[in-house]
């Protein structure tokens, strides 16, 4: 018995990576899970908090963080962003995505290309293995430099590249750039200059910003209903007896996915009443990094 929820035409909005998707023409859904199956994961935004949330916390020394990878305040500021905009890449698979909107001309044609090769939206994008590819992304890119004879030190090019694409879509999903890639992209390469220009001794710090942020993604679509395959590209599928057992068979679905569904489905008031906290959280540690910043740029000397 599939067809509890038979749905024929009309428009179905989805949220991936923060922009609503919207179906034209007719469409057939069967049963509640195949509806849901697009709204299963966290919403755009709410990535790009939460991987901001998530570098504040792990650098910031202060009594709202807990100090485990210090810098500077600049670099709380800058890799918050550049975190925000890691914690979107991964829905880079799925054609409607903010990564799709936020780059120029190329969006679509890239995002189809990653769907292609990864097997579709959340599957290798979406597993353990994408984490450690995204570290070793990273790591390449970080140790990507440049020492032009006119610049004292080496120019961090690969962590200025990735912190531009990266900053870009994080203002274009929290709507800091009011929807416009061009400001987004004046905003990305801004930043990924002074990332270029005046942080080349901090180059371990795009690494673990970078890979943190890819992960903190994936944690977050984990705890929605759809789950994610982790274990990609080997996707086992519960036995039969599993399937019957009320709890257990939310936590292995039915098509493999693993999942811990505390907050619901993508766009759910358990998953804004969450993000609340977080981004009290963000908003608060934003400002304590902001504060001594503008100190020092206040008793500067004119
Ligand atoms: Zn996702």
């Amino acid at each position: 018995m599939v067809n509890a929820g038979l749905r024929v035409g009309g428009d179905v909005a989805d949220d991936v990576g923060g922009l609503p998707y919207r179906h034209r023409g007719p469409r057939v859904v069967l049963g509640p899970e195949k509806f849901t199956k697009g709204r299963s994961a966290m919403m755009g935004a709410h990535h790009a908090l939460t991987g901001a949330a998530a570098w504040i916390a792990v650098t910031a020394t202060a009594g709202h963080g807990f100090g485990l990878y210090p810098v500077t305040a600049l670099g709380t500021l800058v890799g918050a962003l550049v975190c925000a905009g890691a914690a979107l890449l991964p829905d880079a698979d799925h054609g409607s995505a903010t990564v799709a909107h936020s780059i120029p001309f190329l969006g679509k044609l890239i995002t189809r290309g990653i769907s292609g090769v990864s097997g579709g939206h959340r599957h290798g994008f979406h597993a353990l293995l994408s984490i450690f590819c995204a570290w070793l992304i990273a790591t390449g890119l970080g140790s990507l430099t440049w020492h032009p004879h006119w610049w004292a030190s080496p120019i961090s090019v690969g962590p200025a590249l990735m912190s531009a694409v990266s900053i870009a879509v994080a203002t274009k999903a929290l709507g800091l750039s009011r929807g416009s890639w061009q400001r987004s992209w004046a905003f990305g390469l801004l930043v990924a200059i002074l990332v270029a220009l005046f942080a080349p001794a901090q180059q371990s710090w795009f690494v673990v910003c970078f890979t943190l942020g890819y992960a903190v993604h994936l944690a977050g679509d984990l705890l929605t209903t759809g789950g994610l395959p982790l274990l990609w590209p080997w996707v086992p599928k519960p036995p039969q007896a599993w399937r019957r057992i009320p709890v257990l068979k939310r936590l292995w679905l039915r098509g493999g996915n693993f999942a811990v569904p505390i907050l619901g489905a993508a766009g759910s008031t358990r998953e804004w009443i969450v993000m609340i906290p977080v981004a009290c959280y963000v908003a608060w540690g934003i400002w304590l990094a902001a504060v001594p910043l503008m100190q020092v740029f206040l008793s500067f000397p004119r």
